[in-house]
């Protein structure tokens, strides 16, 4: 998901409102899954392994456009699953560009040329499709040839009429920082933003062993940012994000900056951790026990660098100190010296493994749903044929 906060105005005057308001926690980006289905099983996923039943699930639009109101942050993400498989996709989009939501729909661009009639070019519109590098490399990491192809198909069919366009790139172990690169060329030639940010690493994701630590993702950042000076990558982050990802500031997450809402209801803590749901947005501020999450409290969290944690603390971060935030824009990302002190991990609480708990949980509320329906459906029946 690629999130342009310095982009448009209006996010940098939410933010500020936010301040002089003299809140301590509000989000900024809403992460909304209207469904898990995918109609791909990439090796570093951790949001497609749920039963059928959980993955025939969607929310309504109705359910979407509740969500953002409830939530109030200015940009609306929707990730998945795949978006575009959901029936309602092109309701929920005009719903939210209505609302005046900058909408950020991330696709793998399977169906994007065939589903481009569904929507309208609009300046709070743009599709964030997912590449995770090179053609090789991406068809590799999605587990089906032709894809890479089909991306960059969509992508210009999109441009050429008058969408915008951004591509989102998860970064794992192994991925060489030369071809990272030429993948950041590619993007120029395509004239296309991009988004990029290490993989969390999923305790569901079938392939295990790819997941960077923070050390190599600094270093790897590092390495691709030293090769970038000079030329024209068009990062949709902001400049003391990508200064973070190379290590040169310490930061904690801000895990309420970007809040996920799902079929499920509003994720505990943050977009990559599921730890319990709560009905409303209010109840996820309310209970969420901010404090026991972040690198060197959970062990869950101790990799992370993700952009939906630490994006929002870069976004606060510049607020608080404009001139830092200018002075990283203008010098560019620093490839070589000391690093930023690393973020203890000596007190970090164990992992706790509820994940399988937490979906027999929402199974046996589906199965609840579906015999009351059912049964509504009878004495409908029954009243009818009376
Ligand atoms: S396209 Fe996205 S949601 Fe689908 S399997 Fe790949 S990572 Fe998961
Ligand atoms: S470090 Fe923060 S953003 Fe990352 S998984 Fe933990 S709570 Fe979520």
């Amino acid at each position: 998901m690629a999130i342009p906060f310095f982009k448009e105005m209006r996010i940098g005057g939410y933010l500020l409102k936010q301040k002089l308001l003299g809140r301590k926690r509000y989000p900024l980006v809403l992460m909304l899954e209207p469904l898990f289905r995918c109609n791909l099983a990439c090796v570093g996923c951790g949001k497609i392994d749920y039963p059928d039943a959980i993955l025939n699930r969607r929310m309504t639009a109705q359910e979407c456009w509740d969500a953002a109101d409830e939530c109030g942050a200015p940009m609306v993400a929707i990730p998945g699953g795949e978006p575009l498989i959901h029936k309602e996709i092109g309701e929920i989009v005009r719903g939210l560009v209505e609302r005046k939501k900058f909408v950020s729909l991330c696709t793998n661009a399977l169906l994007l040329e065939k589903k481009l009639d569904l929507f309208e070019p609009s300046p709070y519109l743009f599709f964030s499709v997912h590449l995770d590098g090179l053609k090789d490399h991406h068809d590799k990491a999605v587990s089906q040839k032709g894809v890479f192809d089909r991306a960059v198909s969509a992508i210009k069919a999109a441009k050429a009429r008058g969408f915008t366009v951004n591509v989102n790139a998860t970064i794992f172990d192994g991925h060489p920082a030369e071809e990272i690169a030429k993948f950041l060329d590619l993007t120029v030639e395509l004239g296309v933003g991009v988004s990029m940010s290490p993989g969390y690493a999923y305790e569901r994701a079938p392939d295990q062993e790819h997941f960077l630590n923070r050390t190599k993702t600094k270093k790897l950042f590092r390495d691709v940012f030293a090769m970038g000076k000079g030329k024209k990558w068009n990062f949709m982050h902001s400049g003391l994000f990508l200064d973070f990802l190379a290590g040169n500031q310490e930061y904690e997450c801000t895990p309420w900056g970007m809040p996920a809402r799902n079929i499920f209801g509003w994720q505990k803590p943050c977009y990559l951790l599921g730890e319990g749901y709560a009905k409303t947005f209010k109840e996820l501020m309310d209970t969420t026990d901010w404090e026991t999450y972040g690198t060197g409290k959970y062990e869950k969290c101790a990799d992370c660098m993700a952009h939906c944690g630490y994006e929002p603390t870069a976004a606060t971060a510049a607020l608080n100190n404009p001139l830092k935030a200018m002075w990283v824009s203008l010098r560019g990302i620093r490839t070589s010296g000391p690093m930023a002190p690393e973020i203890d991990m000596s007190k970090q609480r164990p992992a706790q493994y509820i994940f399988s708990a937490e979906v027999q949980k929402r199974l046996s509320e589906i199965r609840k749903d579906e015999a009351a329906a059912a049964a509504e459906k009878a004495a409908q029946k029954a009243s009818t044929a009376a």
